[in-house]
């Protein structure tokens, strides 16, 4: 089982299209084990793309990323790293394949209305940036209840 962080970014959030989103995700098999809104600091968004931080478009992104709450979570099943890559679609909304979250969605290259993990490497990094292990509920295992 493979876990990915997922965003609804603040585009999607204003304008209604957190459930849409998530449908998009769950429709196809993959569980929420995690989910929450945040409204982050243009500072913690920098954190978060410290990896396009030399790209000419960083204070843009960074300034959208904090324009509003987005809605973070995680995203649990076989393979899910590759799988909302491919459920979201290119980064350019004109390039992403019909039915794609993104062409269906998105108004721009940056405005592009969710993120999803690169790779293994980055849900590592992006998984703790916003949930501690108390917020993550697996899917494994959800039968048992808590012991008192
Ligand atoms: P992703 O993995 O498809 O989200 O794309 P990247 O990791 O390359 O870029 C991160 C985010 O930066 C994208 O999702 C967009 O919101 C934004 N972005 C990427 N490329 C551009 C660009 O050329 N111009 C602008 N303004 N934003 C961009």
């Amino acid at each position: 089982m493979e876990q990915t962080l997922v965003i609804v970014k603040p585009d999607a959030v204003a304008r209604g299209l957190v459930g849409a989103i998530v449908r998009c995700f769950e429709s196809e098999g993959l569980v929420v084990c995690a989910l929450k809104m945040v409204w982050l600091a243009q500072k913690e968004a920098e954190g978060f793309y410290q990896v396009h931080r030399h790209q000419p478009f960083f204070e843009s992104l960074t300034r959208f990323m904090s324009s509003g709450p987005c809605v973070p979570m995680i995203l649990e099943g076989e393979g899910a790293i590759g799988r909302v890559r491919t459920l979201m679609g290119a980064t350019d909304p004109h390039k992403a394949a019909e039915g794609t979250v993104r062409r269906s969605f998105a108004t721009s290259i940056e405005r592009n209305v969710v993120h999803g993990s690169d790779s293994a490497a980055s849900a590592a990094v992006e998984i703790p940036y916003f949930f501690n292990r108390l917020e993550i509920v697996p899917a494994a295992g959800r039968d048992n209840s808590p012991s008192i």
